[in-house]
């Protein structure tokens, strides 16, 4: 009898929070008041897959995992191994006493790039290109199902850095030099997350169902505007110069319910974003009204001290005080966990602070359902890499093309291509290199080379598109008396940059490497040739272009090469216009459109057209 009635007691405490029919307002204060401390500060925590594990999360109450610069759990992994993965996660989570999923987050930047079979879509630079917003918004929603598919619920996306100089190593995550153009971009915001309901509160995220996922707006701000393009820099500008180039497009994202927003590694005028407490609190938070949970980067507050003065008390103090909610503290957490619960217990960091965040936190979890359906089926494995995704990736690649040059004079324009020839040239590195075609952030943080995945590269492409007939010749790098001795056609060279990532991709000389340039020399001083350039940024061309019969910009297409023979062959026809400009020699940088000495090789919003062959 006594045993009987005990258990109904127990049965008949209501959660609140666990009740999706209350107000989410309701449920976050029903839980705010059952959370202790400890569970509080877990909940601010972010920690790399690579160290966390279902006890961990139980034990430190974490409330985020991420997959950090590619961190993927094993090179072929499939989505069903991941949905297990992130699945075994949340069930420590869930474990927990209060029950609260916990969110997982991935770089997914251009498209689902750490998952093999991927549809990887062309990176940012490309994508600013073709000024269009409703391709961005599918790009965004097909991204969203394929990090859906593999259990994930938030990527670390879009990066809406404006770049102001192409030597920073990030330049190709950028959409645009233009903050016109990179505001309209983010379209990809309610393409990830959802159309915010008419009549929502400003700023309130949203993220709109099972098949939708948070975004993040990053890195805020000024990120891409650093001096000499340093990677992690500072951007040294006056107020005015600094919100009208780089705070449009977070306006933008705060309209459209954008859910999270990371801070920036860099400093404006000296001081570090990860502790600008006027940018993050007073501006986006108060003015804005932002009212998802802003993130810090990858170990950012390490970075708000110099190594020398390292200090973690005084960053804990500074990340808190700046308003960042999240921590992305990747392996150092317990050192994470104990610094900030010692400061809000001495008093140091106010208990309104930690309550801020949570919420915000919270407010974000509540909005995806994660407290209805917090653990992934296989259900939308098919997703992954579906034909649907592929054909729009490749529809991206034809209209982020750019033609720079078309024939040494007008009047014999080389492009585009006749399918029909006896004998043509395929050469260059970057011809039948598909992780050369994707760059940097693809399976690895630094990308990879060859053969990484599920696509087609440009030579196959070749291949599939020309006439039956017509014999294709590969060499990667021919010589001269190769190409002379053959009786080619034409050549089509695809040269480039290697895939870089973050710092790694800084360059003072925008300079293609070796054997790009042989290449070029060896085949077009010999026979009539396009060069179909794969690169992250506007590089150092006018050297070859004497040589050059025909040039286009690629950028890095990603998985679906037919994209650029779509077009080079005349099914479509060449529509992309610069989304940057491109300098003549590294010392003219930076130089921006309206720059007073603007004096570029080819200027913003350059790009020749072509007719599609049909309608010649
Ligand atoms: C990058 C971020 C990225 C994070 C997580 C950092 O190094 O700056 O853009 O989201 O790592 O991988």
């Amino acid at each position: 009898m006594v045993i009987c009635c005990w258990i109904s007691i127990a049965e008949a405490e209501y959660f609140k929070y666990k009740d999706p029919k209350q107000k989410m307002g309701v449920r976050i204060k029903d839980l705010m008041k059952r959370m202790t401390l400890e569970e509080k500060i877990g909940q601010m925590t972010q920690i790399d897959r690579k160290v966390a594990s279902n006890e961990v999360i139980k034990k430190y109450l974490i409330g985020s995992v991420l997959s950090g610069g590619g961190s993927v759990p094993a090179k072929h992994a499939s989505p069903e191994t991941w949905v297990d993965l992130v699945n075994d996660y949340q069930k420590g989570s869930l474990a927990t006493r209060l029950g609260i999923p916990l969110i997982y987050g991935i770089d997914a930047v251009h498209g689902h790039n750490n998952v093999y079979k991927a549809t990887i879509f062309p990176h940012n630079v490309g994508l600013g290109v073709t000024r269009d917003p409703v391709l961005v918004k599918k790009i965004g929603a097909a991204t969203a199902l394929e990090v859906r598919a593999t259990g994930i619920q938030y990527a670390f996306a879009p990066c809406i850095a404006v770049c102001r100089d192409p030597r920073w190593g990030r330049c190709f995550e950028s959409y645009s030099e233009d903050p016109k153009i990179v505001k309209l971009m983010t379209e990809i915001i309610p393409g990830l997350q959802g159309d915010i309901p008419a009549g929502s509160r400003k700023g309130v995220p949203f993220v709109g169902g099972q098949d939708k996922i948070a975004a993040c707006a990053k890195h805020y701000l000024g990120d891409g505007g650093t001096h000499l393009g340093t990677n992690e820099g500072n951007t040294i500008i006056d107020a005015k110069g600094f919100f009208s180039i780089h705070m449009p497009a977070y306006y933008d994202s705060v309209i459209k319910g954008v859910a999270t927003i990371m801070t920036s590694y860099s400093s404006w005028n000296g001081v570090k974003m990860h502790a600008n407490r006027f940018l993050v609190t007073d501006f986006l938070k108060n003015r804005l009204k932002f009212k998802g949970f802003v993130i810090s980067d990858w170990q950012g507050i390490d970075r708000i001290t110099t190594p020398e003065h390292a200090n973690y008390t005084y960053s804990i103090i500074a990340g808190m005080n700046t308003g960042i909610d999240m921590f992305m503290v990747p392996y150092n957490y317990t050192e994470f966990i104990d610094g900030l619960t010692y400061l809000v217990k001495k008093g140091f960091i106010s208990t309104s602070r930690v309550d801020d965040a949570v919420k915000r936190i919270l407010r974000v979890k509540f909005t995806m359902g994660l407290f209805e359906k917090p653990l992934a089926d296989y259900s939308m494995a098919k997703y992954l890499g579906s034909q649907e995704h592929r054909d729009l990736a490749r529809e991206a690649v034809r209209k982020t093309l750019v033609l720079l040059k078309n024939g040494k004079s007008l009047k014999k324009p080389l492009l585009p291509l006749p399918k029909k020839a006896s004998k043509i040239l395929v050469a260059g590195s970057h011809a039948d290199n598909l992780g050369y075609q994707c760059g940097g952030w693809t399976l690895e943080w630094q990308g990879l080379s060859g053969d990484i995945t599920e696509g087609t590269t440009i030579l196959s492409a070749v291949k599939k598109t020309v006439d039956p007939k017509t014999q294709v010749v590969y060499s990667e790098n021919p010589s001269g008396n190769f190409v002379k001795s053959n009786k080619f056609d034409y050549a089509i060279v695809v040269v480039g940059e290697h895939p870089y990532a973050e710092t790694f991709g800084d360059s003072m000389n925008l300079t293609i490497p070796e054997p790009g340039p042989s290449t070029i020399k060896n085949v077009c001083d010999s026979v009539k040739c396009v060069v179909v350039l794969i690169s992250g940024r506007p590089v150092v061309m006018q050297p070859y272009l004497p040589t050059i019969d025909a040039l286009v910009a690629a950028w890095l297409p990603g998985t679906e090469g037919q994209g650029v023979t779509d077009v080079l062959f005349g099914d479509y026809g060449f529509t992309g216009k610069l989304a940057r400009t491109w300098f003549k020699s590294v010392d003219q940088l930076p130089m921006n459109v309206g720059d007073p000495h603007y004096d570029p090789l080819y200027p913003f919003g350059f790009g020749l057209t072509t007719k599609p062959m049909k309608n010649l």
